[in-house]
Order: C-alpha cells, then structure tokens, then sequence
C-alpha cells in the first residue's frame, strides 16, 4: 500500500491551500478532492461572483478561482484523487485512509473536508431555479450585490446567525424581513433585542417559506402561517437562508474530538486535533467566519503544522 507524508482530505480553499503549501515543502501531498461527497473545488464551486477574495479587484467567478487553486497545487507536485475518502482509522500510526478506490497509508493528515450550508428546498430555491439568483445562504458573501440594493430582503431562520445576517443585510436593504418558524428566536437574548428594536428590521413569527417566484432573479416569496396556515405572497429580491451549516465529518465516524455542533475541535490558535498528526482546516473546524481567505489561510496553518510535526518526529 502506498504510503504517503501527507494525505489532504477536501478539495477547498482550505485543502488546496494546505496542498500549496505541504508540496512547496517537499511532502509530495495526495488530496482526495470528493466525488459523491460534494462538488470536488468546494462550496465556491457553487457561486457565481467572488467579490471579497483579496486580489482580485473585480471579482472572480467561484468555479474559475478554484480552478485556479487546483492548478498552482498540482504544479507543485501534488497528487490529486477524484474520489472520497470513506473511512479512516487513526488508531495507530501511519494512519489509514479508505478512499472509494483507493487505500493510502499517511504519516499525517489534513482535514478540510467543509461544511454543506443548510438549505429550505421549496419551489423557486433549487439549484436550477433561483439558487443564486437572489436565493443564497451566506449573507456576508452575497449581501452587497447589486441586486439587493434598497431592496426588501428576507432572512430565514431563528438563531444568532440569523440575527447577524439580518442586521449585516440593513446596510444594503430598505428593508429586512426575519422570518422565523417559532413565536420566539432561538438566538441569545442580546442578539434578539438587537433585532427586535432595529429600525430596519422586522420580524414574522410563526411563518415558513412556501415558494420563491420571479423572472431572471427573485422577484417575491410565499410564506405560510403556521397557525392559520394563510399564505401571504410579498416582494423581495432577495431571500437569505440563515439556518445552520453541517461540517462533512461523516466519514470520521467520531474518530477525531468535535463541539457538540459537530465541527471538529481544535487547540486554540492552530490545526492540531486530539489525534497527534491529524490537522484540521476551513469550515470544517470554524463556525464562525467561514469565508475562503480564513479557510485558504487555515489551509496554510496546517500544512506549516503538519511539516512541523512530521520534522519533530524525524519524519520529513
Ligand atoms: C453559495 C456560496 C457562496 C459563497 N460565497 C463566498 C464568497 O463570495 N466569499 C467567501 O469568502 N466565501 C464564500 N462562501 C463561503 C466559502 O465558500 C467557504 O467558506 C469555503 O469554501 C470553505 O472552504 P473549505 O476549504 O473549508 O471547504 P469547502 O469549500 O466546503 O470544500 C470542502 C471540500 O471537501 C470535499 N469533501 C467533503 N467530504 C469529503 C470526503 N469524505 N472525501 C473527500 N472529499 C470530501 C468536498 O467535495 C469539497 O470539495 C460561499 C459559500 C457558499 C455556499
């Protein structure tokens, strides 16, 4: 069996940068970059405009940034797999990775497998309907667009999340609309006065989300009285999903320390684990910022980590 310095598990910003980094270093790194397990580039691989990736002044289309990424990784030698890794086992050293066709051992490993937004799949929100077209679940990305300019938006969900995405989409909206499930917001008491007393925010209780409409970009959202079950068609040009985000940490089968949301657990200001030798990076580790340049930067961090772990164990 092939056995390997480094072996990278995701192929986002935070796995491709992490490979930069670890081939620049001589680790000649393999990266499983996914088949089934989500879009082989990441969650960029989804978007149209990067606006807010640091060089690139007039944006970049997200498939074409990733593109980019993969490339400058395999210039410097690293291995690319178009598979997921299924299994891992981390019981003992080299550890053993169980792709969907192929088994690796590695001497260190750097998870960067993600996190999969959340989303309400109604009529109007799917992929080939107004997903990105005004329908998005990440209001700091997406926010500023044009299209949501002056605008009424509306905002999904109930935590502190929620909360933030609507107070951050005031600055661009006429008008924003939180529209919760329940008769009360699941967010800290703090966070919900903030939206219970902003000018700009208003919120609807007991609602759901029945439908999006509209022509090239959204144009109006149905929701639904859970009481009465009236359903109520507004305008909006954009509906934003603030309901959580799962970290792709399936496939660990609880082998690696996670908080109870399930993101995997790290010694504060680096990429180390509980298991000596497995690194962690991107969103699959952070539930805070969540963008491509702190997961790119994360990928760094744990390539440096991993190089510097393998020198100590005389293993470089
Ligand atoms: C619609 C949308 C728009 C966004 N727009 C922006 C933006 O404009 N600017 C910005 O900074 N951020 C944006 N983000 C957030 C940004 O995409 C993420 O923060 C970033 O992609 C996280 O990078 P990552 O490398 O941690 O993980 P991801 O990008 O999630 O990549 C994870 C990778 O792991 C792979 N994987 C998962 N499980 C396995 C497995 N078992 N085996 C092998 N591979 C596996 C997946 O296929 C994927 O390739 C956006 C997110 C979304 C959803």
């Amino acid at each position: 069996m092939e056995k390997k310095k480094v072996v990278i598990i995701g192929s986002g910003p935070a796995g491709y940068t992490a490979a930069i980094y670890a081939a620049r270093a001589n680790l000649s790194p393999t990266i499983y970059e996914g088949f089934f397990s989500g879009i082989a580039g990441g969650q960029l691989m989804t978007t149209t405009d990067v606006e807010n990736y640091p060089g690139f002044p007039d944006g970049i289309m997200g498939p074409e940034l990733m593109d980019a990424f993969r490339k400058q990784a395999i210039r410097f030698g690293t291995q690319v797999l178009t598979e997921d890794v299924e299994s891992v086992d981390f019981s003992k050293r080299p550890f053993l990775i169980n792709g969907s066709k192929t088994k690796m051992e590695a001497e260190s490993v750097i998870i960067a497998t993600g996190a999969t937004a959340n989303r309400l799949y109604v009529p109007g929100t799917n992929d080939n309907e107004f997903w990105q077209k005004g329908v998005t679940a990440c209001a700091v990305c997406d926010g500023a667009a044009p299209i949501f300019r002056d605008k009424e938006l509306y905002v999904f969900g109930g935590g502190d999340t929620a909360v933030e995405e609507a107070v951050f989409l005031t600055k661009f909206a006429s008008k924003v609309y939180l529209v919760h499930r329940r008769n009360e917001l699941r967010a800290s008491k703090i966070m919900a006065k903030q939206a219970e007393q902003h000018p700009k925010i208003e919120i609807i209780w007991n609602h759901t989300l029945e439908k999006v409409e509209g022509d090239k970009v959204v144009q109006s959202v149905t929701i639904k009285d859970v009481n009465s079950g009236k359903e109520d068609t507004r305008n909006a040009a954009g509906v934003f999903f603030a309901i959580g985000h799962t970290p792709n940490t399936a496939f660990l089968k609880g082998q690696v320390e996670t908080h109870p949301n399930g993101y995997i657990k790290i010694k504060p200001n680096t990429t180390y684990t509980n298991i000596e030798g497995v690194f962690a990076a991107g969103d699959v580790q952070d539930h805070v910022y969540r963008q491509a340049v702190t997961a790119a930067g994360s990928g760094c961090m744990a390539a440096l980590d991993a190089e510097r772990w393998l020198t100590s164990k005389g293993e470089k």
